[in-house]
């Protein structure tokens, strides 16, 4: 292709709201353009790129056995009613109602719809295993779309989901893709690491995140120096604390005021006390998602129409107690808690606590007719003594030990570890270390969640019918393309992998005026275009210098310079973008070396 024929309208401007280096230079590199918030335009240069990035793909899970299809991004919202997850997806799927009424969704993912099509077909355990998958466009209405195109509202997935007869069958597919998507990201040239991850609301039993390490990505990722052991932080097992050692002697418990003392830092300040020392005492109530599920379930089982007898779902609190220097993970606590939760709101703690916000504690908490649990960190447990709210406005107590104070022990207390891993930790004796990633692509093992709930059954070999065991895996397109520009990048522009750079070779005609430049040129340029290397071909009339600091900013790997003094030697310049050293070549001799090049670069990602 030659560029003078080309849409790429590079830019000088770093656009205002671009943050990170991949959507500055996705848009001062002519790839894409914005179109509202959340939503961009590919133009030619950013389409080649997600087009490599897709044959990659599809080009592995097909070697992986897998059958490429597409589904409808239109799905009717009852698929989901029946699996709760409308309830779950909450604001982030998009919904329409259309001219007849009908209520739809546009695909968020396609968990539910696949089991529904499947299910129709598959009817006996002679047709698994199964694994399915298609490219296709996904919609989130994201709370926050930021950093270009890596949390869009729109976005091509490649969503795969497989269909087993047994639970052996599951972890063997599992595998393949968990290996097929190492070999995919080894294929695009982003270096990425495996960690262990929460499955949230998709459910299931396990789950593998594919995360590219890099400063500007929103994960963070939690590993031992010996790699040993990766999580993502939601998911990050600690070690419990040492054994505090017996009785503690505190005195008893003191009653301080504190007026308007609220928060740890000022409750530490004033009480010339640590934050390691105080009690956090956080107020979660079931969820308004998960209350509005059981309502849609009591309707269901009610012929749809609404017999609520209680709203005993509103009065479900939960107690959670973390150290004043440790953080609530949300994860951890819904999994503790067995189900969706968020904090209680301000009315709802001064109902429960009597006091204003900022001084809960737990005592006597257990004793409450609307407390479902008190959730205890092991290490609050073992602190020997500590401060906490004392559920009266503008005091807090001293003197507080855990097991005398307040229950550690009976039906309503757990005592779990719900808190995030922070520097300092160890698990299994190992120091833990932090990372931030961007979540490329992500692998869960199922079991029957979907199934059940939408009859995709099979008969095993004795006439029973069984639900499919499944497995989802879900790859970001999108992401991965800007992941490769948040790790190769500099301060002129984007440095691609050679596999899913736009093109893999640049010509540049330094001097467009001089008609030997050009027909040398155009000759290496025909040349590479026989041989099967996308090349493009900077002829256009422009300066010399606008063209390198273009080529610098797009990014294509190898690069031919051809200049009237090369060419009056009978020799052209060949560089990778990467380096800056340049080699002379003979004229005859370019395309042949470049070929080489090219060929040489995608042998180090075979590595
Ligand atoms: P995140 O936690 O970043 O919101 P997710 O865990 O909800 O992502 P999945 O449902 O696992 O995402 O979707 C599979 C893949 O789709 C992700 O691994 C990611 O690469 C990609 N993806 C998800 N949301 C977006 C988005 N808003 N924009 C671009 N890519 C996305
Ligand atoms: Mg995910």
């Amino acid at each position: 292709m030659k560029w003078s024929k080309m849409l790429i309208p590079t830019v000088k401007e770093v656009p205002a709201d671009a943050e990170v280096p991949s959507h500055q230079l996705m848009i001062r590199g002519g790839f894409i353009r914005k179109l509202a918030s959340g939503t961009y335009s590919y133009l030619p240069l950013g389409w080649r790129t997600l087009n490599k990035i897709m044959g990659i793909v599809r080009a592995e899970m097909d070697a992986a056995g897998a059958q490429e299809m597409l589904l409808p991004a239109v799905q009717p919202i009852d698929l989901w009613q029946r699996t709760g997850r409308d309830v779950d997806y909450g604001e982030t799927m998009c919904r329409f109602t259309d001219r007849h009424g009908r209520e739809n969704v546009l695909a968020p993912t396609a968990e539910e719809v696949i089991t529904y099509v499947a299910g129709c077909e598959i009817n006996s355990y002679k047709q698994l295993p199964l694994n399915l998958y298609q490219m296709s466009f996904k919609f989130r209405d994201e709370f926050r779309p930021r950093f270009g195109v890596l949390r869009s509202r729109e976005f091509i997935m490649k969503d795969s989901y497989s269909f087993h007869a047994s639970p052996e069958s599951l972890e063997e597919t599992y595998r393949i893709m968990y290996d097929t998507y190492k070999r995919i990201f080894e294929r695009c040239g982003v270096e990425y690491v495996i960690v262990e991850a929460e499955t949230g609301e998709m459910g299931g039993s396990g789950s593998h995140q594919f995360t590219v390490p890099c400063e500007t990505g929103e994960d963070v990722i939690v590993y031992t120096a010996d790699g040993s052991y990766a999580a993502n932080i939601e998911k990050a097992d600690v070690d419990g604390p040492k054994d505090s050692g017996g009785q503690s002697a505190a005195g008893a418990m003191a009653e301080v005021h504190t007026p308007q003392v609220g928060s740890i830092e000022a409750v530490c300040g004033f009480l010339k006390t640590k934050p390691e020392e105080m009690i956090k005492t956080l107020i979660y109530r079931t969820s308004a998602e998960n209350a509005a599920k059981q309502v849609s379930q009591e309707k269901a089982k009610h012929d749809g129409r609404l017999v609520i007898t209680s709203n005993a779902y509103v009065e479900n609190y939960y107690i959670a107690l973390v150290r004043g220097d440790h953080d609530v993970n949300e994860e951890k606590l819904r999994i503790a808690t067995g189900e969706s939760v968020c904090l209680a709101d301000e009315k709802d703690i001064i109902e429960l606590t009597g006091a204003a916000v900022g001084f809960a504690g737990p005592m006597q908490m257990t004793d409450h007719p609307y407390v479902v649990k008190l959730i205890v960190d092991p290490w609050v447990a073992a602190l020997p003594v500590g401060v906490t709210g004392a559920n009266k406005t503008d005091y807090h107590v001293k003197n507080v030990v855990p097991g005398r104070d307040f229950a550690l022990e009976g039906e309503k207390v757990i005592i779990r570890d719900i808190r995030n891993a922070v520097e300092g930790d160890t698990y299994k004796g190992q120091p833990l270390l932090f990372r931030r990633g961007i979540e490329v692509g992500q692998v869960f093992k199922l079991g029957t969640k979907y199934s059940a709930k939408l009859e995709a059954t099979y008969l095993d070999e004795n006439g029973k019918s069984q639900p499919c065991i499944m497995g989802c895996y879900g790859i970001g397109i999108n992401r991965i393309m800007a992941s490769a520009i948040e790790v190769g990048n500099d301060e002129n522009g984007v440095i691609w992998p050679i596999s899913i750079a736009p093109y893999e070779v640049l010509i540049t005609v330094a001097n467009a005026n001089d008609d030997e430049v050009t027909s040398a040129a155009e000759k290496i340029y025909q040349q590479l275009l026989d041989d099967d290397i996308d090349v493009l071909l900077d002829d256009r009339s422009i300066r010399g210098g606008v063209k390198f600091k273009d080529a610098d900013l797009v990014g294509i790997p190898v690069r031919i310079t051809v200049g009237s003094r090369g060419v009056a030697e009978g020799q052209v310049e060949i560089k990778l973008r990467r380096e800056a050293e340049k080699e002379l070549v003979a004229i005859d001799e370019a395309a042949g070396r470049a070929e080489r090049i090219v060929a040489e670069l995608y042998a180090e990602l075979e590595k």
